[in-house]
């Protein structure tokens, strides 16, 4: 087994980026903006925020956090997205989710112009991508391509068993899996909630996504040898002997499934940096359309 460290390959990623940063600021060009709004005081949002900010500061970006209490209106969000859809100098805009129940998700993707729409979720971002346009990928997926192609990963030809179809993770997945791209060329079976023979579908796959947000839900039983395993599930569990209180869990248990698997991604250290690696690429993207 040979571990698809993410913290690795994202960090060869940052470092392309800051080298490109620099050569904009020789050659007295604007350097990448993102703009996050961040909602309420959710602990694991404001964990993915910070870190979203330290690695545009890591690599060179500049990057505002505006933040709101959980009982902001809709309307107040929305006036403040459609600031920044005008503001030249923001290259990307980012809304944490998830949202309070008060507010709409959707109308709040909808808001933000396709053009800074850097975490891939509005309409007019996911119809381009489907249809193999080039556009802003949502970053978890996006990330996952980019390190099964830092690994060479053979994906051609290959089924992969995506399980999840959540909008931000398991559907967009299941379509760069099947595109035809390198990687991709992948027959693709997304499983969700109601699939019935999950287990049957995961022995004959050659590669499993599992984003599904239960601990250790991909046993060994379900996995034949050789599979290359992308566990995107982030849990927190309780554990007493941290600082915190907890530590982070995958969808795999990764102890009984790596000895059997070809390839797999650590939790922590697997696809979370690989998804901040892909919204750096996607702001910087932006970013050079304008410079
Ligand atoms: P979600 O809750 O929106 O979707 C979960 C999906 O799992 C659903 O589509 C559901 O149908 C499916 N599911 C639920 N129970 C199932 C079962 N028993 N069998 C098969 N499928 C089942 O979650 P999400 O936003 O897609 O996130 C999934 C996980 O990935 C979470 O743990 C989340 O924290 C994590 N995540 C990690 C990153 C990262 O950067 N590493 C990014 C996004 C999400």
């Amino acid at each position: 087994m040979q571990i698809l460290d993410g913290r690795k390959a994202s960090q060869a990623i940052k470092n392309e980026l800051k080298i490109e940063v620099a050569q904009l600021v020789v050659e007295g060009k604007k350097v990448p903006h993102l703009a996050a709004i961040l909602v309420g005081n959710d602990g694991a949002s404001e964990t993915y925020v910070a870190s979203k900010v330290k690695t545009c500061e890591e690599i060179g970006f500049k990057s505002t956090l505006i933040r709101y209490d959980n009982d902001v209106s809709e309307y107040k969000l929305l006036e403040k997205i459609e600031e920044l859809n005008h503001d030249p100098d923001v290259d990307g805009i980012l809304v944490q989710l998830p949202l309070p129940k008060h507010v709409g998700d959707e109308n709040v993707i909808n808001a933000i112009d396709p053009d800074k729409d850097v975490d891939g979720f509005h309409p007019v971002s996911v119809g381009r991508m489907v249809q193999g346009l080039p556009t802003y990928i949502p970053a978890t997926p996006h990330g996952i391509m980019l390190l099964l192609e830092h690994y060479k990963i053979e994906t051609k030809g290959k089924h992969a068993v995506v399980i999840g179809r959540s909008n931000i993770v398991g559907r967009p997945m299941s379509v760069l899996l099947s595109s035809n791209s390198n990687p991709g060329n992948c027959t693709v079976t997304i499983c969700h909630s109601q699939t019935k023979n999950l287990k049957e579908l995961c022995l004959q796959a050659d590669i499993i996504v599992a984003a599904i947000g239960k601990p250790d839900y991909v046993t060994a039983d379900m996995v034949k040898e050789g599979t290359v395993i992308v566990d995107v599930g982030i849990t927190r569990v309780e554990d007493k002997s941290k600082k915190s209180g907890f530590r982070l869990k995958g969808d795999v248990d990764f102890e009984n499934v790596s000895s059997k698997c070809s390839w797999i991604t650590p939790v922590p250290g697997g696809v979370g940096p690989m998804t901040i690696a892909a919204l750096m690429k996607n702001t910087f993207r932006s970013c050079m359309q304008k410079n």
